[in-house]
């Protein structure tokens, strides 16, 4: 099978669109799949409330503060389970970040400090938590390793596709200005009194058949079924290269196992 990518846009690291030509359907879930649910990440999975006068329950602020993403550096930390210390939790798989806050405040993702310089919320300004005077947070937290299908803040980013839209303006359709209009991604220009196809953004096309409804079907919008447009959204953990290599990785030894035991119960 042969398979061409072409990186469409990058709007950051954290940011691109590409097209992928000569794959299936269930090859690009496969891949969009590993790369949501089995990406290891670092959140914040247990909590030491030692001060807490907010207006917020312990709980709550354990929601909020588990959502931030951290700046992840899978060189350094190991997944619990896979780590040497069986499951106990050491430095090798585990993270400590301490926050101390007084009001009058806002309680930012910036306050926390974290063990590992490396190792920091991927925004600073994300409000955890408003306090008044006489108001103190204080707490421990312990930040880990995880996968997506445990928990949906051990996300790394969002990964989605589409097909290829393929778009084809009949003789009949070459005079329709409602056509051009209608389209709420501007697939076409309408200059000269011709409508045409506007090629920096016809890949935008959503196929929702608007232009096909207002040309009363003298133009035909349909897609390519082996070539797929990919948008990768990283939440700020790992760039969207990390994302693609490490899911691939995570992939590689899911299919390692299944030969492995595959070949023992075939012995
Ligand atoms: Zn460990």
């Amino acid at each position: 099978m042969g398979i061409d990518i072409r990186l469409l846009e990058k709007e950051s690291n954290n940011k691109i669109s590409f097209m992928c030509n000569g794959i299936t359907p269930s090859y690009a879930n496969t891949l969009r799949r590993v790369m949501i649910n089995r990406v290891p990440v670092l959140a914040i999975e247990d909590l030491e409330i030692k001060k807490n006068n907010s207006v917020l329950y312990d709980e709550q602020v354990a929601h909020r503060l588990g959502l931030i993403p951290l700046v992840t550096d899978l060189r350094s930390y190991k997944m619990r389970d896979e780590c040497k210390c069986k499951g106990a939790g050491c430095a090798m798989c585990q993270l400590k970040l301490t926050l101390k806050a007084k009001g009058p405040k806002t309680v930012y993702s910036s306050d926390l400090k974290s063990q590992d310089p490396k190792v920091k919320p991927a925004y600073p300004n994300i409000p955890i938590v408003k306090l008044l005077k006489g108001q103190e947070l204080a707490l421990t937290a312990i930040a880990e390793l995880g996968e997506a299908r445990e928990h949906a803040k051990w996300a790394p980013g969002l990964v989605y596709y589409k097909y290829k839209p393929e778009i084809d303006i009949s003789k009949k359709a070459e005079s329709c200005e409602e056509c051009a209009e209608v389209c709420p991604v501007g697939v076409y220009d309408f200059t000269n009194n011709k409508l045409k196809i506007n090629q920096d953004n016809y890949l935008k096309c959503t196929l929702c058949d608007a232009c096909v409804e207002a040309s009363n079907g003298a133009i035909k919008v349909s897609y390519d079924r082996k070539s797929f447009i990919f948008y990768m959204e990283s939440w700020g953990q790992l760039d969207c290269k990390k994302i693609a290599k490490k899911g691939i990785e995570r992939f590689n030894s899911i299919l390692d196992t299944f030969s492995k035991e595959f070949k023992a119960a075939l012995k």
